[in-house]
């Protein structure tokens, strides 16, 4: 069986195509500039990659570019022979888990896309469009929200009207699914240990801190939103929503104005000035006080959820860095965990700056295992749709469970 799994931008699609029978990645590649004069599209199989100047006026065009090139390098033998199409979705109204992308699943998303601005507008248009263009191949959605379901209300809920959570759904969601799922699940297999407690912090462009025990989500930091939890580069984390009202009256501006602030123009970006983690460490050590600021705000935010967890969990069997700030930013890493002795936490300084890919950066004395690990969102999709492939398959399936 092979999966194709994509991830979208408004103007970019990525692809990885996946053959199930061993897991394997075939090929690489995407298109970027969609609607552009001239866009690029491009493919890496076995290491070698080429590139096209192409005209995709829209995302139809780029998938159709992108499977022709496919089987021009044999990796299919037509486009029929794709089983799915997978995506990761972020958030739908009333639905989570992996569900077969029909128009129920596009209009619950729409009905989110004030929830999360940055991911549900672009999903759903190009959803659409490859439903259209593209019937003949599945559309599989796999919610970021679906691994947070094993949650319990103690850390799920906010404390407000039952109503609000029972009728209109209001709770912590919790994001970044794929990745956190990966990590739980790697890290209890490298550690031999399958009902392993990890707290697995995914630190990139957006950012979040989980709980797992026994590779279940027991809680995260992304709460209703993508735009709560941990400052992300340029979305605001945990705020206090009565600000609101002062912020208005101060600025003169309405809601969806200062929404789209706190959605745009805040976190990293909001307090340095800088969107990018790497411009942000450089200003820092020029002395930037503001950089500076936007590190340190961060760092005790990583930190805070870091101990809440701690106690979640009883303790953790290993702490896992991923995402492009956990992965690379040692500096980070080192300023999350300083000073937790008292835990038995203990950072190999060593270790820690030379870290790439998957490894251990964790003292001998540390209690705890400490690691960076490079996370793998597309094969977690991409065998999220072969189980709901399989399940569609089976005589009796109705709608696709919603815990996946
Ligand atoms: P996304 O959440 O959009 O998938 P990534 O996980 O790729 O993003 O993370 C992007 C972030 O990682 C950016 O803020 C970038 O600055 C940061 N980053 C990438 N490489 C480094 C590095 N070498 N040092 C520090 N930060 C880095």
């Amino acid at each position: 069986m092979k999966i194709l799994v994509a991830n979208l931008g408004s103007t970019s699609f990525k692809y990885r195509l996946f053959d199930m029978t061993d897991e394997r990645v075939l090929a690489r590649g995407g298109v970027e500039r969609i609607g552009a004069a001239a866009s690029t599209c491009f493919v890496e199989v076995g290491g070698q990659r080429d590139e096209q100047t192409i005209a995709a006026p829209d995302h139809a065009a780029a998938v159709r570019w992108c499977l022709r090139q496919l089987t021009d390098k044999h990796c299919l033998r037509s486009p029929g022979e794709l089983a799915a199409i997978g995506f990761k979705a972020v958030h739908a109204q009333g639905l989570t888990g992996v569900q077969r992308v029909d128009e129920a699943v596009l209009t619950a998303m729409e009905a989110y896309a004030d929830v999360a601005p940055a991911h549900n507008p672009p999903y759903v248009a190009a959803m659409r469009l490859l439903a259209r263009e593209l019937p003949e191949i599945p559309l599989v959605a796999a919610f970021e929200t679906g691994f947070h379901e094993t949650i319990d209300r103690a850390n799920r809920w906010y404390a407000v009207p039952r109503p609000w959570i029972e009728q209109h759904g209001i709770q912590r969601w919790g994001f970044h699914g794929a990745s956190h799922r990966y990590i739980g699940e790697r890290t209890a297999a490298l550690l031999a240990k399958p009902d392993a407690k990890v707290i697995s912090c995914h630190l990139g462009g957006s950012s979040s801190v989980c709980a797992i025990a026994g590779g279940r989500s027991r809680a995260n930091s992304l709460g209703m939103s993508p735009q709560s939890g941990l400052p992300h580069n340029n979305r605001v984390g945990d705020f206090d929503i009565f600000a609101l009202p002062a912020l208005m009256r101060a600025t003169g501006k309405g809601l969806n104005d200062i929404l789209d602030d706190l959605a745009t123009r805040s976190g990293l970006l909001g307090l340095s000035g800088f969107n990018d983690l790497r411009d942000i460490e450089a200003a820092a050590a020029q002395g930037n006080a503001a950089a500076r600021d936007a590190l340190a705000v961060f760092v005790a935010s990583v930190r805070h959820y870091l101990g809440a967890y701690l106690l979640l969990l009883g303790g953790a069997d290993a702490i896992v860095f991923t995402g492009g700030i956990g992965e690379n930013s040692s500096a980070i890493r080192a300023a999350v965990c300083a000073g937790l002795d008292w835990f038995g936490i203990h950072l190999d300084g060593p270790k820690n700056a030379a870290a790439k890919g998957e490894m251990r950066i964790d003292a001998p004395a540390s209690r705890v295992q400490l690691w960076t690990m490079p996370t793998n969102e597309e094969v977690i999709v991409a065998r999220q749709c072969r189980e709901l492939l399989h399940r569609a398959s089976e005589p009796a399936s109705g709608r696709a469970e919603q815990g996946a």
